[in-house]
């Protein structure tokens, strides 16, 4: 299922990277590490009280002129606005209130979604709190005082943020349509990619219901069957300079990749894929979600019978940590190949949800078990003694085992081979999580 995003939205100094620091060190529900991929903290994933959620900071590169602060904070309630579930307002009680919190405070009140407003750095709720009671003028609630650096009021904070969630049994079971995001690096040919899509097929550019967000997604049928396109395309910024560029289009992906079920992955042909697309990936690789990778412009290079396998080693060397993932050569010009795209999407959001039998996993554990003996340390051996499947999207595993701290990384990866080689599960990552039982 997908996780509410949360945003911080507020101005320079304020404190939201302090804020957004304490919880996302704190309380990160489960540490999850991507090999090659270097991760500068925008996004992170909470968790409180069993609810879990996004975390975004829209904040980062800060003006120095204070002419551009407004315009500069505009932009980014916009984002949390366009990208967000909730959106944490914060201000600050030493700066008390100011003209531009109002102005943004206003903007986020006529977009109708749920703000939590908080006043930060009330670092003594004795001294401080008469201050706290001015920001009610903002007109968006109740002030909710808190010290990040300090640790205090997060968990009113906290509690106010997942009262806006949806309840985890509401409606967005009962849309079942394969929901698709396409994301990648500017340029690669994302937009095209929809549009060709789009003329070949009959097209509703529709609300979707239980969402609550102003991104439009696009519903696109095939062979009589609905698809939800997610866009990240859509956002585009002038005038930007790199970084700010590349963050937005971050934490675009991060809201992008969160609702769907299954990601295409651009790249672009004539570029070949780069660090930046690692990036791109690990975000749908972190989230357990089916990826296809497309490689686009495929009529825009020269091609022998070596260059598809050049590329595919080249693809499997920098996007190491997803082995599984199914690549595809197309050209949105040429409209070459993508009609296969549908079939390579519904087999991979079955693969997503496919359930194996635990009679059937002990089989394969106790041949593979057989085939290659477990580590062993210091004169004792790992006994693995049972496989069990405990979810889906993405199929997710429990070993029970005599002793975790022998069952190796590499052993896992062959029990997980051998999982793949019975069923293939392409296109999706599959979890383990190793249990003892004495
Ligand atoms: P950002 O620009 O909004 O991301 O703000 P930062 O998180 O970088 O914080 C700006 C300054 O405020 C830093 O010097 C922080 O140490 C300080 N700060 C953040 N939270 C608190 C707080 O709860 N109390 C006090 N007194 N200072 C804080
Ligand atoms: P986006 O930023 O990822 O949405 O990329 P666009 O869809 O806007 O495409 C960027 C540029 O690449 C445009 O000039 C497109 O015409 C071009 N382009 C997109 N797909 C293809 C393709 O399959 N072949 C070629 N040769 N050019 C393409």
């Amino acid at each position: 299922m997908s996780k509410p995003v949360v945003a911080i939205v507020g101005r320079p100094n304020v404190g939201k990277s302090t804020l957004f620091n304490v919880l996302a060190g704190e309380m990160i529900s489960i540490v999850k590490d991507t090999p090659g991929v270097t991760r500068d903290r925008i996004y992170a994933d909470v968790d409180w009280l069993d609810r879990e959620f996004t975390l975004i900071d829209t904040g980062g590169i800060e003006p120095d002129s204070r002419d551009i602060i407004l315009s500069q904070m505009r932009e980014q309630a916009q984002i949390a606005i366009d990208t967000a579930d909730v959106i944490i307002f914060i201000t600050d009680v030493k700066q008390g209130l100011v003209d531009s919190d109002s102005k943004v405070a206003d903007m986020l009140r006529r977009s109708g979604k749920p703000v939590v407003l908080v006043v930060n750095k009330v670092d003594n709720f004795d001294k401080y709190m008469a201050d706290v009671y001015e920001f009610y003028n903002l007109g968006i609630g109740d002030p909710i005082p808190i010290s990040a650096a300090s640790r205090l009021g997060l968990g009113d904070m906290l509690d106010a943020v997942i009262a806006h969630f949806p309840e985890s049994d509401g409606t967005e079971e009962d849309d079942d349509r394969p929901r698709v995001a396409i994301v990648g690096k500017p340029n690669v040919g994302k937009s095209s990619i929809i549009n060709r899509l789009l003329g070949e097929n009959r097209v509703i550019v529709s609300d979707i219901a239980g969402t609550t967000r102003d991104a439009i997604d696009t519903e696109i049928v095939h062979n009589g069957k609905e698809y939800v396109f997610i866009d990240t395309a859509g956002l585009r910024r002038k005038n930007k300079i790199k970084e700010e560029l590349e963050r937005y289009s971050i934490i675009r992906t991060v809201s992008a990749v969160e609702r769907a079920d299954v990601v295409l992955m651009v790249i672009d042909a004539t570029e070949g894929v780069t660090e930046q697309d690692a990036k791109i990936a690990g975000i749908a690789h972190e989230r357990g979600k089916g990826v296809i990778i497309v490689v686009n412009k495929w009529d825009a290079i020269e091609k022998n019978d070596k260059t598809m396998r050049e590329y595919e080693a080249k693809i499997r060397q920098v996007l190491s940590y997803m082995p599984y993932a199914e690549i595809m050569y197309v050209s949105a010009m040429t409209g070459q190949r993508l009609p296969k795209l549908y079939d390579m999407i519904d087999m991979v959001i079955e693969n997503q949800t496919l359930r194996i039998a635990t009679g059937v996993l002990n089989e394969i554990m106790t041949e593979a078990v057989a085939m290659q003996q477990p580590p062993s340390d210091k004169g004792k051996r790992l006994k693995l003694y049972y496989i069990t499947q405990v979810a889906v999207k993405p199929p997710t595993f429990v070993i029970f085992v005599n002793d975790k701290e022998l069952m190796h990384f590499s052993y896992t990866r062959y029990l997980e081979n051998k999982i793949r080689e019975a069923f293939g599960f392409r296109g999706t990552s599959l979890k383990f999580f190793i249990r003892e039982r004495k």
